[in-house]
């Protein structure tokens, strides 16, 4: 066969991030954006499109594009007058918020340089992610409560590419970047959407599995990690497919290999050590070492970006706690690419993890019913953060501890240890 062009290859993801990620329905509307950079950045057109075309296809109303320049950002860091890094004009979240109220869906597209403020002043860059944070929050928490279907898929931006393959000329490192997102989205495969539904329904048994299992607590130990975390009563196991509020089963994450939980914001103690180095508001964090004592960070200590992982940590309270456990084998095909991505979308897809920060509600039964006080006092958390950083290797063993005190091998030299 052939290989085929990218631009194929373009209208294949396209149409797997409609009809998988998104699952959008005739009748709705699209908005799609880049949180994080405030906008998509136009060298990802060429997706936007396509992705807009598949979206008419499939009956979509309207589609809305928030474009941006994550440069802008980098040279307001650098230029703008040291007291104004309170400003923020809140008319781009203003609209996300217009069009999630209306049932629209929201697509996500990751991609931007994950170095972006490096060797800039951490207290301005820290200034200005938690600003975004704060005037961003209402778009999060309908995010993460699932009131729509939402999705984040990846593009292979110039920076991030050469970041990635640093040895390989910038068309060579994108060209190659945008084989990896390919692969590892199932979109090489001759029916990607048939491809993902086959995933999907045995990404679910494995979160049946751990359901039916109801550890109150996964203990963790590999070199530089021995740690105990607390799974709340009513914690929910949750894989490749959500259901939003509005009615749409929808996948989030293109790719997806985690199965997840909540952990119980009070019930963290001991030390992990990251595996993968972290991307972090434009920052690099790598090497770190994180110490809990129930449920609360009280120390982290990093060989590079120690101040960034500090700032993030003292955002808020929430941020002090954690608001995921993910279960990823070592063995993951994203794993078995054998570098890093340095992007949270396929790093996270390759290793066990936690996040610090906000939980997801509707990773506790009931959850999306529940007010912030609620949500916290069952063992949820709340913060303007959600960080995923990267615990897991195949050096990693981890335990299943039951009510009773029990355990149960989960993974095995980072590896399900849970035959299904
Ligand atoms: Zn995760
Ligand atoms: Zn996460």
């Amino acid at each position: 066969m052939a290989s085929q062009t990218h631009q194929e290859m373009l209208q294949k993801y396209a149409e797997a991030i409609v009809k998988v990620g998104l699952n959008l329905r005739a009748g709705q509307r699209l908005i799609i954006t880049l949180m994080a950079t405030r906008g998509v950045p136009l060298q990802f057109a060429p997706l936007v499109r396509e992705v807009s075309k598949a979206a008419y296809g499939v009956g979509a109303k309207y589609v809305e594009v928030l474009w941006g320049d994550e440069e802008m950002l980098r040279l307001r860091a650098q230029y703008a007058p040291k007291d104004s890094f309170d400003e923020y004009p809140t008319h781009t979240i203003d609209a996300i918020m217009n069009m999630i109220n209306n049932g629209d869906a929201l697509l996500s597209i990751s991609g931007a340089n994950p170095d972006l403020m490096g060797g800039l002043d951490p207290e301005i860059v820290g200034k200005m992610q938690t600003k975004h944070l704060n005037v961003a929050s209402k778009v999060t928490e309908k995010v993460t409560t699932n009131a729509i279907n939402w999705c984040v898929v990846a593009a292979a931006g110039e920076a991030w590419a050469q970041k990635v393959f640093p040895d390989l000329a910038p068309e060579k490192a994108q060209e190659k970047l945008w084989k990896a997102i390919f692969e590892t989205s199932r979109i090489d495969q001759p029916d990607p959407v048939a491809a993902w539904k086959k995933h999907i329904d045995s990404m679910k048994e494995r979160a049946k599995y751990m359901q039916s299992k109801q550890f109150t607590a996964l203990h963790y130990k590999a070199d530089g990690t021995d740690f105990t975390l607390g799974l709340p009563y009513g914690h929910r196991w949750i894989s490749a497919q959500s259901m939003a509020q509005n009615g749409v089963a929808f996948t989030a994450n293109m790719p997806t290999e985690e199965v997840f939980t909540l952990p119980d914001r009070n019930r963290a103690d001991g030390v992990v050590t990251s595996t993968f180095p972290l991307s972090y508001g434009g920052t690099l964090i790598e090497d770190f070492q994180v110490t809990f004592e129930n449920g609360r960070i009280t120390k982290v200590t990093a060989k590079k970006g120690e101040a960034a992982l500090q700032k993030l940590v003292d955002t808020d309270e929430g941020s002090h706690r954690l608001g995921e456990v993910a279960l990823v084998p070592a063995s993951s095909p994203i794993a078995q690419r054998g570098h890093l991505f340095y992007n949270t979308l396929f790093d996270e897809n390759a290793s066990c993890h936690i996040a610090i920060g906000r939980a997801y509600r509707f990773t506790l039964t009931g959850g999306e019913e529940l007010n912030d006080e609620e949500f916290v006092s069952a063992g949820g958390n709340v913060s303007l953060n959600h960080v995923d950083f990267m615990i897991g290797s195949p050096k990693m063993d981890i335990d299943g501890i039951h009510k009773d005190g029990t355990r149960e091998p989960v993974m095995r030299q980072g590896e399900w240890a849970i035959k299904l």
